[in-house]
């Protein structure tokens, strides 16, 4: 019923993904971001996925998330090939880099427009902050998303039309942001997804997706076209992706992602949400924390076996 643009074909696929899908062959991928150094918990990932692929005679496919384009560079990037080399990992060429698929994302973004389910925002971090640690302050008790962030406050999500074409048009800097409670409504039921565990991704468990908790996320802005939250759901769609194998960090946003596909008709991948390694003050890693860096455990002598050994995959 509401959801505008159904007929627009966003995604184009590929003969070979259309293919994918008729034989089921599985299709995994690996999706760093080049912004900084690839640590131990990347290389769990990307060799669990290899691993995977190999194990079911499925694709493994290396995507680099680049659409922060101040904090992504070309060395970083580099980085990532040297690293996953190193590991004895290889995948398939071209290589889908999100800087060159803009396009793609905007015209989903659209979509969601003109189905009055993104509204442009304008206020910035700092204003939401005020706005929230106020009403605190009063003792309203404000809703966290799952990564502890306050829910954006949407006090302009019910501004006229003249007034957002007017503020857009006079420079003001703004975010789309998904209206989760139209976007829910337009859903049309619940979500969930499938989660497998085990080395041989069986034990399939249908894990309830609640999105609503993550209030309402950026999609865009206004000088990038697109967010992790749509770039992911689109990528995957558009590579054929069938198994998501990423960490449990993560794990929140999946439902996100469910609510994206939903709303823009792209089929589900399964999921499995793998353990973390954590750092020695028992924290999840970080790209700021050099050592333990896939280069700096290279230069200081380790085998991709010993890396193998640290991360519980020998
Ligand atoms: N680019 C994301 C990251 O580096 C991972 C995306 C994903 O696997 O869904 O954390």
């Amino acid at each position: 019923c509401c959801q505008a643009g159904r007929h627009v074909p966003i995604v184009d696929e590929g003969s070979r993904t259309r293919m994918d899908r008729m034989t089921a062959t599985p299709v995994f991928r690996f999706a760093p971001s080049p912004n900084g150094r690839l640590h131990l918990g990347h290389a769990l990932s990307a060799l669990l996925n290899r691993d995977f692929a190999t194990t079911l005679g499925g694709r493994f496919l290396l995507r680099i998330e680049d659409i922060d384009l101040e904090r992504c560079t070309p060395a970083f990037e580099q980085g990532i090939y040297d690293d996953l080399h190193w590991l004895g990992i290889d995948w398939e060429r071209p290589v889908r880099r999100q800087s060159e698929h803009f396009d793609a994302y905007r015209a989903a973004l659209q979509r969601l427009v003109e189905a009055e389910l993104v509204y442009p925002a304008f206020a910035t971090r700092g204003e939401a902050r005020a706005f929230v640690a106020e009403r605190e302050a009063q003792g309203v008790k404000w809703p966290r998303d799952p990564d502890g962030v306050p829910h954006y406050p949407g006090l302009d999500r019910q501004l006229p039309q003249s007034v957002r074409a007017q503020r857009i048009a006079a420079g003001e800097p703004f975010a789309w942001r998904l209206d989760m409670a139209a976007a829910i409504q337009a859903a049309g039921g619940p979500l969930d997804w499938s989660e497998v565990s085990g080395v041989r991704l069986q034990d399939a468990e249908t894990l309830p997706a609640d999105p609503a908790a993550w209030g309402d996320v950026v999609l865009a802005r206004r000088d990038t076209p697109t967010s992790y939250h749509l770039s992911v759901v689109i990528d995957d769609a558009l590579q054929g992706v069938t198994h998501v194998v990423r960490g449990r960090d993560l794990q929140a946003a999946t439902a996100v992602h469910r609510l994206l596909q939903r709303l823009l008709d792209l089929p589900a991948p399964v999921y499995h949400h793998h353990r973390l390694i954590l750092g020695p003050d028992g924290r999840k890693l970080s790209k700021s924390q050099g050592d333990t860096a896939l280069a700096a455990l290279r230069e200081a002598g380790n085998t991709p076996a010993d890396i193998r050994r640290v991360i519980g995959l020998a």
